[in-house]
């Protein structure tokens, strides 16, 4: 059985959970299946780590931040195989090397990052300082599509700021968190970062940590569901929240594109982990100009991706990760078959495969354009008219990301920023970086992550005045 770290010793439960390789169906190993008592040690350990977490100097923080880096580039090998085993996903393409080596560079970015104090005034009438202070124990909660990086980005800022951690992997993919943390707490102080797992069914873990009176933050990424019930959970401690949940990310393509050129772009955009990624493209729409190309050319780079065992080296995308998901993917699709144009794909595999699947000539009134498919199955719609291919763009109860494609930048980014979201990228989908701020507008979440401003979410202000 793995451990979860609690107070920097290695802790296991009587009780625990198997998780499964979604590519085989055999196991991979046994998570344990915490109690609230655990859950409230880790709290009181957090808590009593925090006195001196919050005490040491920015630059002693910073230090145990590139520590943190260090030890997840210098495992990342043996934690993306773990990953791949777990989660599914491939060992290359954007997949499990793609992830760790990801995490380690969000890591060493945020380790450059501090919050000095600011002055605000000082003159004859006196001096105003805004300084920035650490919560206290945040929590975090992780979703199973990218764990490791998600990972990096609740765990690094919190300890540059000088918060402690308790963080809870899902139930689907907790190993390759519960091995990171073991290993981290080789290098940061007891009690710093501490790990929890659980199945979510006697006891679930997240909304007990919501409620927790002794956490000040719950930093969530999952689905818009359960981040209502967090938020729903934190509102009688008053806690910080940050909540990155789903999208329905929109991409719009220009008639003046090149479908040849922008065909990998778009198949990155929309498959990326197999679709199962809060910001891909979710939605196509085309320009009726270019519509017929766009599809050829697209289903044509599709067409060549190898889909297979994430541990076989050759694999680009692998199976999706879990049977609640896979049902979803073959309920859209079922439905969207019945209108829509298949293109590629359209029918489930073995086991968890689902091979990556193209519908056009679908309309915003089908599920797999309004709702998050969050799979390998991409719909394309047509459109003639800008003003209202932005309308039905905008038109959804999601704000996480989207893309325009275009030769025409200045048109391209005059589009952007009519959209209702948090990032629009211009011929690219999903290039996030560590110093550009990151998160969604309205049902996608609240706060943002990354950079300075994501660091600010792990603070309190307070003015001094004198
Ligand atoms: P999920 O909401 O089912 O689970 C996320 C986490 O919440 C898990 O750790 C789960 O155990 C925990 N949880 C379950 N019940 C809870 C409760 N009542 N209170 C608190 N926590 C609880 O999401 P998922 O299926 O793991 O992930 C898929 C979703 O996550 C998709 O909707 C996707 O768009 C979203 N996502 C968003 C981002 C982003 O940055 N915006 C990134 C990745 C995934």
């Amino acid at each position: 059985m793995y451990s979860m770290t609690i107070n920097g010793e290695a802790v296991t439960t009587e009780d625990s959970f198997e998780i499964l390789n979604p590519a085989t169906g055999e196991v991979v190993g046994h998570a344990p299946n915490a109690t609230k008592e655990h859950l409230d040690a880790a709290v009181e350990a957090a808590s009593v780590a925090f006195k001196s977490l919050s005490a040491m100097p920015i630059e002693e923080r910073q230090a145990l931040c590139v520590a943190v880096a260090k030890v997840i580039n210098d495992n990342a090998e043996d934690l993306a195989k773990l990953l791949t085993l777990e989660q599914g996903k491939p060992l290359n393409g954007l997949g499990s090397r793609w992830e760790i080596g990801a995490a380690g560079a969000w890591a060493g970015h945020t380790a450059t990052l501090s919050l000095p104090m600011k002055t605000i005034q000082d003159n004859n009438e006196g001096t105003v300082e805004l300084h920035r202070k650490p919560l206290g124990v945040v929590g975090s909660i992780t979703p199973w599509n990218f764990p490791i990086l998600i990972l990096a980005w609740h765990v690094v800022p919190a300890i540059c700021t000088g918060n402690t951690i308790i963080i809870k992997p899902s139930p689907y993919t907790p190993l390759t968190t519960l091995k990171l943390v073991s290993l981290l707490n080789e290098v940061l102080p007891k009690g710093v970062l501490n790990c929890i797992s659980g199945d979510d069914k006697s006891v679930n873990l997240g909304s007990e940590m919501s409620a927790h009176d002794d956490i000040r933050k719950i930093v969530f990424t999952g689905s818009t569901e359960t981040g209502k019930k967090v938020m729903v959970n934190s509102a009688e401690t008053m806690k910080r929240l940050t909540l990155e949940m789903g999208g329905n990310d929109a991409g719009i393509v220009l008639p003046d594109v090149d479908a040849k050129t922008i065909a990998e772009g778009l198949f990155w955009g929309g498959f990326v982990n197999n679709g199962q990624t809060c910001a891909a493209i979710k939605r196509l729409y085309v320009h009726e100009d270019v519509y017929d190309d766009v599809c050829t050319e697209l289903v044509n780079y599709t067409k060549n991706v190898v889909v297979g065992n994430g541990m076989n080296e050759e694999s680009i995308l692998g199976p999706m990760q879990n049977k609640m998901q896979f049902d979803k993917v073959c309920r859209l699709v079922e439905d969207a078959k019945t209108k829509g144009r298949v293109l590629l794909g359209g029918s489930p595999g073995e086991g968890l495969f689902y091979p990556p699947t193209i519908i056009a000539d679908l309309d915003d009134s089908d599920p797999l354009v309004y709702e998050e498919q969050f799979g390998p199955a991409l719909p394309i719609i047509k459109y003639s008219d800008i003003d209202d291919v932005i309308a039905k763009a905008n038109d959804s109860q999601w704000g996480l990301g989207g893309s325009v494609w275009a030769r025409d930048i200045q048109k391209a980014r005059d589009i952007a920023l009519r959209m209702e979201t948090g990032t629009v990228w211009v011929n690219k989908h999903l290039a996030l970086q560590p110093d550009a701020p990151f998160g969604g507008v309205k049902c996608s979440g609240q706060g943002t992550e990354f950079a300075q401003e994501g660091l600010e979410e792990y603070t309190d202000i307070q003015v001094i005045s004198y």
